[in-house]
């Protein structure tokens, strides 16, 4: 039976990008809202990895913001292990807090200069009680050994160390509290591509190690192909599709996805022409009526132009497009 540790509904987050009081009075202009992310819905299972992926300006990272408590919610709900999370308080936040853990895209600005590597990592292992005296140096030099660091390197400063490495010593600092859900925002995006490979592996094993559950966020499609179990694509905001990853590489059922995976380079060699993502992502203050991807759809339809589509059962999954109201879900 499933086992869901995330749920997400309707999750929404605006922003206020009015210009100040004055300006709008002399310009007789309306307030102005930018809707990062529309009526979000999705579950997570513990012990998989969901990724979503998307554009720059998706809402990718808006969402884990939300989820890690980072950003409120306008409207929608999170609820970890069924608890709501935004009406828990005091000791029950703190434990809820515990459980969660984010890892950063650049390693360098998430790790605190002046401090040296163990009581960075140390910090969380105090704060939340997990360990006091003595055991503490204990469990920050197995925590840099479990990440493949060694237990001297506690007594160095995070810019003796390569980009990789502090990505280590990040991953040892979000595992310190001993967290059940990490939530991985294009964890190895700032690194060298050849050190990305062995940060992914690291996490897979840790997964396997640990029983972590991931939400990896990712403009990646290879490092995504690499490490999920399920992936949302984002777009504007909105999840237009979301479906096993095996699946989704082979069979994407919306247009946005198969444009995105058309792509990517054909790394099986099958002789497949990459086509490049066309068109620009429209502004989101003012975004498309109806369907936001219909300017760029090579399927548009006038229905297009004035409905929002809503998210049914695919044979993969679910999407939301026109074009697969009728088609039979198998
Ligand atoms: Fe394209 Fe219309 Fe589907 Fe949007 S709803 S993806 S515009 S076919």
């Amino acid at each position: 039976m499933a086992d869901t540790v995330l749920q997400v509904a309707g999750l929404t987050r605006y922003f206020d990008v009015s210009k100040p009081w004055l300006n709008r009075v002399l310009e007789r202009e309306e307030r102005q809202f930018l809707t990062a992310v529309d009526d979000a819905s999705f579950e997570i299972e513990r012990g998989e990895t969901f990724a979503l992926v998307g554009e720059s300006g998706s809402g990718k990272s808006t969402i884990a913001k939300m989820i890690v408590g980072l950003l409120a919610p306008s409207r929608g709900t999170i609820a970890f292990d069924g608890e709501p999370m935004h009406i828990q308080q005091g000791a029950a936040m703190r434990n809820l807090r515990r459980r969660f853990q984010m890892i950063f895209q650049d390693p360098f600005a998430s790790l605190n200069p002046r401090w040296r590597v163990g009581e960075i990592i140390a910090e969380p292992i105090r704060t939340f009680g997990i360990a006091s005296g003595a055991e503490v140096e204990r469990e920050v030099a197995r925590l840099l050994e479990v990440v493949g660091l060694s237990a001297t390197d506690a007594g160095k400063f995070p810019h003796e160390f390569s980009g990789g490495q502090r990505q280590r010593i990040a991953i040892a600092r979000a595992l310190s509290s001993k967290p059940e859900f990490i939530v991985c925002d294009e964890p190895t995006s700032a690194l060298d591509v050849s050190v990305q490979a062995q940060i992914l592996n690291l996490m897979r094993d840790l997964q396997d190690e640990f029983g972590l559950t991931y939400l990896l966020i990712s403009h990646d499609l290879s490092v995504v192909r690499h490490m999920a179990n399920r992936i949302g694509v984002l777009y504007l905001g909105r999840l237009v599709e979301i479906a096993d990853s095996k699946r989704l590489f082979t069979d994407p059922q919306h247009p946005y996805t198969r444009m995105l995976l058309d792509a990517v380079p054909d790394l099986a060699l099958s002789g497949r022409r990459r086509t490049p993502v066309t068109g620009e992502i429209p502004n989101p203050i003012n975004p498309p009526s109806g369907c936001a991807f219909h300017p760029r759809c090579p399927h548009v339809m006038e229905r297009c132009k004035r409905e929002i589509p809503l998210s049914r059962p695919t044979a993969t999954g679910t999407a939301a497009c026109h074009l697969l109201e009728d088609a039979p879900v198998a």
